[in-house]
């Protein structure tokens, strides 16, 4: 017999749930977006870029296609052309789908010429990118052939790699705290055997003793892991766990020698001369596809109120309370909450507040509540509230969402 585990299947939840789906006739490995799957992943990628923006990035767009050559100069195609597409011919040249966005990048930070003032400079972008995975491990979205990536990569000195690479590290566990998400361990991802890494020794030995010192200093147990490392450098890789116990990085942190030195890239120093810049990559949830994926398993569908696709459910017990309903769900839409009407016609109130068991607020208006423009609130938990002033629910909603808190009430907020 199958053990009880609190950890759901993502696919199966996320049908169920009407969050995304697959079609032969798209293909395997290329999930679409349902309404609600996509109002999910929208809030995550808004998250993801207001952080980002806070910690002092600025976002770039680049194509999901480049020529062959860029992948060939990056390394991709020597080291990585396995996980990739086949080139397609246009007018006499090849262009591939980028298996990462790091070329891009390295490209544009090439375009323009950069003083060491501008150091460290932080480009992010969530950008589409893809793999060929072979369509006997695909299913739901953790195995998936169009991913959509929240990257970033930070050109800066020798002597800014650790405070980068821990401020990345900081901008995880925030991430972390506000999604709900527990990591399964740190991972120092180090080079194996086999010819799958540049060759370079005195580069790995480098930034594999920075990443190390970053991971000392950070007081985070990890383990390392060899044989994990990217083509081009070491990582701190944060593992998670989905529910068949299988383990998978969602984020990282990774140092990089060596795409500077193959895009030649530079900055002016204070002494006037030309130096190489370090290239950090980092990823604070991975895949949008993965960390939706491992959200839905870790909280079974029932996500923190400022993720869920819909944040209130207005009750409204009889017709009779239905212009209130209304006027409540504008108030909600005016203040950017999601909210919908389940009046009478959808059944019994016992009935469709079952039926709302995930949204996180569910707002019953009866006579008396209409009377006193109150609402009586009960918590996805199954907490009950007291009958209180709508204004004060919608400050207190409002308040823990734009916070994004992970609890569904709190008791001492004064607002
Ligand atoms: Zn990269």
């Amino acid at each position: 017999m199958r053990e009880e585990t609190t950890m759901h299947d993502h696919r199966k939840l996320g049908r169920e749930l009407g969050l995304f789906d697959t079609d032969p006739l798209i293909g395997a490995g290329l999930p679409y977006w349902l309404p609600d799957g996509a109002t999910v992943r929208h809030t995550l990628e808004e998250y993801i870029r207001t952080a980002e923006r806070r910690a002092g990035y600025r976002h770039v767009y680049s194509p999901v296609l480049g020529k062959r050559e860029l992948c060939e100069i990056s390394g991709h195609w020597s080291h990585y052309s396995e996980d990739m597409f086949p080139p397609m011919d246009l007018g006499g040249e090849q262009v591939v789908l980028r298996p990462s966005l790091c070329p891009h990048h390295a490209v544009i930070y090439r375009s323009r010429a950069h003083s060491y003032r501008e150091l460290p400079l932080r480009m992010a972008e969530l950008g589409g990118m893809y793999r060929s995975e072979l369509s006997g491990v695909l299913g739901g979205l953790t195995r998936v052939r169009a991913i959509q990536l929240n990257d970033a990569h930070i050109f800066c000195t020798l002597d800014q790699v650790t405070d980068e690479a821990r401020a990345a590290l900081e901008l995880i566990r925030r991430a972390y705290e506000a999604l709900g998400i527990t990591p399964a361990r740190y991972r120092l991802s180090l080079p194996g055997p086999g010819g799958k890494y540049v060759a370079a020794p005195e580069m790995w030995r480098r930034s594999t003793a920075l990443l190390t010192d970053v991971l000392d200093r950070s007081g985070l147990p990890y383990e390392a892991a060899e044989g994990e490392a990217a083509f081009y450098g070491p990582k701190i890789d944060v593992q998670v766990v989905d529910s068949a116990g299988r383990e998978s990085t969602l984020s990282t942190v990774q140092v990089d020698f060596h795409q500077p030195e193959q895009f030649d890239l530079h900055y002016i120093g204070a002494d006037g001369a030309k130096h190489r810049p370090v290239m950090v990559h980092r990823s604070i949830i991975g895949s949008v596809e993965r960390a939706v994926a491992h959200l839905i398993e870790q909280h079974g569908g029932a996500f923190p109120a400022w993720l869920a696709p819909t944040q209130l459910v207005i009750l409204p017990i009889s017709d009779a309370e239905l212009p209130n309903a209304e006027g409540f769900a504008r108030r909600c839409a005016d203040l950017g909450l999601r909210a919908e009407i389940a009046g009478p016609e959808r059944g019994s109130l016992g009935a469709r507040i079952r039926e709302a068991r995930l949204v996180p607020y569910q707002a019953v208006i009866g006579a008396k509540e209409a009377a006193d423009d109150h609402v009586a609130v009960r918590l996805r938990d199954g907490r009950r509230l007291d009958s209180r002033p709508a204004a004060e629910v919608l400050a207190r909603v409002g308040a823990l969402v734009g916070a994004h808190r992970t609890d569904l009430w709190d008791a001492d907020s004064h607002v």
